[in-house]
């Protein structure tokens, strides 16, 4: 088994495997440490990662990123409509429910699930893993940010079943972060004067803070809280839209009206927003923003922290700060230290405001662009029977409140109808036990309570249970039954088990030894628990359903490979074409017949003129490889006495040498 960790990010995700040695960041195929989260439907196959980025802007409608926003999602969720449509160039669909995207593909309309688009993601991030650790992976741990709610959780687990990976947990992003962080440190103190270390994580966006307690060989985290629309992405936009004014004006182009000028701004003002934040000033420029016209411009970093929505984005970067040490009941000089993470944590503005609140220098130990990665690789690492790690205790809490709500009873009718059985703050994991008497059959329903807002239109219900049968009354007394429920490792809900207590007398006590005289108690009642019968619904998708998706991934998947293997057997085609033609005036001139040449050199004209034929230029793996197996014929015998030849006084040598 192998052990992998994902941070998905919305950007780009980054994927840690361990090894003996230790947790490493993986490259990809083009050596980046970090995968674009994009994929790019195209005509003939899709393109996944850095392949992606490199087709977004030609193809850039069929194009879609923003994969961690939109899972878990319906279309009509406020968050999609106000936030993610602007960042999102594919058409946003309802696919049963879900959000989704429709794209041309292989020349037709698609369209694709935001599950089903996260699980395409992940296919590349398993292969890039699978190719580095050169065997084939399953188990992970993925990280999520962690406000994320279950239909969130749920859906980023069903994309890596569909994937074929198997993820022991999801882990909250910032405490990934804390693992990693602690796990490597010696010097903690005594669990009576926990060390207190702040994490703040801005990526692209989103921005979450952690107050977390370590101790000799574990942590707490005492408080979480978010933006959920705080990252670089927006100070992106507040770029786009300052120089597509600045456009109107100057060049009279309207960009914003303009998918793709407004692309290829938003690309250029990225690389802008990064120089500023080691330059004081710098320039952007567009080629052929829209028909033939280049723009340029430039900016300095004052004029950058000036624009309305940047000031909008710096007037909120201290409010999860003071939310998270207020709820954790930590003041700032309690702190030892606040850690950065994310890339949006490097913006100069953003880092003062940060430091300013705390009144203290920022701690950037931490890799700031791999610690939730190698948190999630350690976390996989401590779930996985291959690696020993070193015993290190997280204790995560979860970050909404869960109530438990069922309908009144006349067996019992004074009591609530709900409860809250997990508060912001409670543990993960955790198991409570709620008591009721009935007679018959009845419901219990999980939701979020309302006390804290969920992100955009996400519906608040979890989970049902209905307990069946609770058996036979006794003397017409409501069965007393206890319900579990469970909030789990992943930060999800569940029914676990419905049990009635029964009254059994207790068996006679066994008398005393021989020849002693034992008082026999009075016979006492005994409590027993019995298993009843249960039914659980939520919003878990039918296994039937998820392998059907996965089969339809398999069959893109396979598509694509065949794309690959056909485009890599017209290249070893075109290869020995130019390769043959060259050795054989060169090192094989020597062991060819002029016949033979004739009939290699005519054979290789033939493959190129047909390579370059409309047939030859899109034809099938097969005929490509049977297109060079014809020419190999010719060539290798020629090529194996080059080689034999070649091999003799090597053979000589080392045979000399061993006599
Ligand atoms: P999220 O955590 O929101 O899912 P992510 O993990 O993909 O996103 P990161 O990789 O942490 O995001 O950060 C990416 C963001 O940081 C981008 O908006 C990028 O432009 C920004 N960024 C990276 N380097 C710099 C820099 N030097 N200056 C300013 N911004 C930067
Ligand atoms: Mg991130």
């Amino acid at each position: 088994a192998s052990v992998v960790g994902i941070d998905f990010g919305n950007l780009a995700s980054k994927i840690g495997v361990a090894r003996q040695r230790g947790i490493d960041v993986i490259a990809n195929e083009v050596s980046n440490r970090a995968t674009p989260s994009l994929i790019s439907y195209g005509i003939k196959q899709r393109a996944i990662g850095e392949s992606a980025k490199t087709l977004e802007s030609s193809n850039f409608k069929n194009t879609v990123g923003s994969l961690k926003r939109l899972v878990g999602r319906s279309l009509s969720d406020t968050d999609v409509s106000n936030y993610e449509s602007k960042y999102i160039n594919a058409k946003l669909v309802d696919v049963s429910g879900s959000v989704g995207v429709e794209v041309n593909y292989v020349g037709e309309r698609h369209t694709f699930s935001a599950t089903q688009l996260v699980a395409a993601y992940f296919t590349k991030l398993r292969d890039t893993a699978t190719k580095e650790l050169k065997q084939s992976i399953s188990d992970v741990v993925i990280s999520v940010p962690g406000w994320f709610t279950e239909v969130q959780r749920r859906a980023t687990l069903d994309a890596a079943y569909i994937a074929g990976l198997n993820p022991l947990r999801l882990i909250n992003d910032t405490t990934a972060i804390a693992l990693g962080y602690g796990i490597t440190k010696s010097d903690l103190p005594p669990p009576e004067t926990p060390r207190y270390v702040v994490f703040v994580d801005i990526g692209h966006s989103n921005y979450s803070v952690a107050v977390v307690a370590f101790s000799t060989g574990q942590f707490n985290v005492k408080a979480t809280a978010y933006d959920r629309h705080f990252g670089g992405r927006d100070l992106d936009m507040a770029l786009v839209e300052h120089f597509a004014e600045e456009f109107k004006a100057k060049y009279k182009i309207d960009v914003m009206n303009n998918p793709k000028a407004k692309f290829r701004l938003a690309t250029q003002v990225e690389r802008l927003k990064k120089i500023l934040s080691a330059n004081s000033e710098g320039v952007l420029s567009v080629e052929s923003i829209t028909n033939d016209v280049d723009v340029s411009s430039k900016l300095n970093r004052e004029q950058f922290e000036s624009l309305g929505p940047v000031q909008n984005v710096l007037s909120r970067v201290t409010k999860p700060l003071q939310e998270a040490l207020d709820l954790a009941g930590i003041s700032k000089d309690e702190i030892f230290s606040v850690e950065l993470v994310g890339g949006g944590t490097r913006v100069p503005a953003i880092k003062e405001r940060i430091q300013a609140f705390f009144g203290k220098p920022l701690s950037t130990t931490l890799n700031q662009d791999e610690a939730v990665c190698r948190g999630a690789t350690f976390a996989c690492a401590m779930l996985s029977p291959v690696f020993r790690v070193r015993e290190f205790a997280m204790h995560d809490i979860t970050h909404y409140p869960v109530r438990a709500e069922w309908e009144a009873s006349p067996d019992e009718p004074d009591e609530d109808n709900q409860i809250v059985v997990f508060p912001r703050g409670n543990s993960i994991p955790s198991t409570k036990i709620l008591t009721f008497h009935r007679s018959g059959p009845f419901d219990v329903e999980a939701r979020y309570d309302d006390s804290q807002p969920l992100p955009g239109g996400i519906n608040p219900w979890i989970t049902k249970v209905t307990v069946k049968d609770v058996g036979p009354l006794k003397d017409g007394v409501p069965a007393q039954v206890k319900v579990k429920v469970r909030l789990n490792p992943n930060g999800m809900v569940s029914f676990e088990g419905a049990q009635v207590v029964l009254e059994e007398p207790a068996p006679l006590q066994p008398s005393g030894e021989e020849g002693m005289d034992v008082e026999q108690p009075e016979a006492k009642k005994k409590l027993v628990k019995k298993d009843v019968p249960f039914v659980t619904s939520g919003l878990w998708t039918d296994k039937s359903h998820l392998d059907n998706l996965k089969e339809i991934e398999n069959g893109m998947y396979e598509a694509d490979k065949l794309v690959a293997d056909t485009e890599d057997r017209k290249n070893a085609l075109e290869e020995y074409v130019y390769d043959m033609r060259s050795k054989v005036e060169d090192r094989l001139a020597a062991y060819v017949q002029p016949e033979e040449k004739q009939k290699l050199l005519a054979a290789l004209q033939e493959a190129e003129d047909w390579l370059y034929s409309e047939e030859g230029e899109d034809a099938t793996k097969s005929a490509y490889v049977e297109r060079l197996s014809r020419l190999t014929a010719i060539g290798e015998p020629i090529a194996e006495r080059y080689r034999e030849t070649e091999a003799r006084p090597k053979a000589m040598s080392e045979l000399r040498e061993s006599i």
